[in-house]
């Protein structure tokens, strides 16, 4: 479990701005929001936290760790994809074990962290299935599985309700909410979906065309808008 801190940080592709210094920390075990409408830069910003995109400038820092040098698998933190990205000739329990043994972890520990992670996620039932023999929500839990498994100091997810339908997807949010709860990890959760970010957040990061327009929690994000454009996003009276 550890903060992160993002001082000045910024991006362009070719001519396009897509991050204008953001700043901002997350506190060691916050559950914290992005939320905006599609295109503000959400993705790109939970990219570079994890290493996947470079930045352009500012600073990333992950507990006691300048990390923006650092590539993905020496930041600590674990990032789970909107589309699960799960190996379908593998079984749930070779699923989540596969990224341990390329970092050379003893078969026993493999062993015990599959076996805690399936059954903080309920997929101890599932174990030997492929993911073509599991549902959508399956799938995702397996995708979470793979990165509690190697126990990050902080997860991010980006948008990874968003393939879910409506019953599902109101389901599957009360089990983030538990998750959190039960972990107690840092963790950053990407959403468009302005009832998603109020019923999950510690904070919001209320984002808008490159740059952070709010930054409170929920109760404050709601009942003092910092723009027009909060007010209207979320829906506060005004
Ligand atoms: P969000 O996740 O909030 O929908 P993104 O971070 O995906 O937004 O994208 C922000 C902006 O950056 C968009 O205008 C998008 O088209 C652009 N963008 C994202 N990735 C790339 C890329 N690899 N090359 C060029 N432009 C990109
Ligand atoms: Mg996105």
């Amino acid at each position: 479990m550890a903060d992160i801190r993002l001082v000045n940080v910024s991006k362009h592709f070719g001519q396009v701005r897509v991050i204008e210094n953001v700043s901002m920390t997350i506190g060691s075990g916050e559950f914290m929001v992005f939320l905006g409408p599609s295109g503000c830069g959400k993705s790109t910003l939970l990219r570079m936290i994890a290493g996947l995109e470079d930045i352009d400038g500012g600073e990333i820092h992950i507990g006691d760790r300048r990390v923006d040098e650092l590539p993905p698998a020496e930041r600590g933190v674990a990032m789970v994809f909107q589309n699960y990205a799960l190996y379908p000739h593998m079984t749930v329990r070779e699923n989540m074990s596969f990224g341990l043994q390329n970092i050379r972890t003893p078969k026993q520990e493999i062993a015990k962290r599959v076996a805690a992670a399936a059954k903080t996620l309920e997929l101890e039932h599932l174990i030997d299935r492929k993911p073509g023999q599991l549902s959508g929500g399956q799938r995702q839990r397996v995708a979470i599985g793979r990165a509690i498994v190697r126990d990050p100091k902080a997860f991010l997810f980006d948008e990874p309700l968003s393939n879910l339908d409506a019953g599902l997807r109101a389901r599957t949010r009360i089990e983030f909410a538990q998750l959190h709860q039960r972990l107690k990890t840092t963790m950053i959760f990407v959403t468009h979906d302005q009832i998603e970010a109020m019923t999950l957040a510690d904070r919001i990061v209320v984002m808008n065309n490159r740059k952070i327009e709010q930054i409170g929690t929920p109760m404050e994000i709601y009942s003092r808008p910092a723009s027009r454009f909060v007010a209207a996003f979320v829906g506060s009276p005004s």
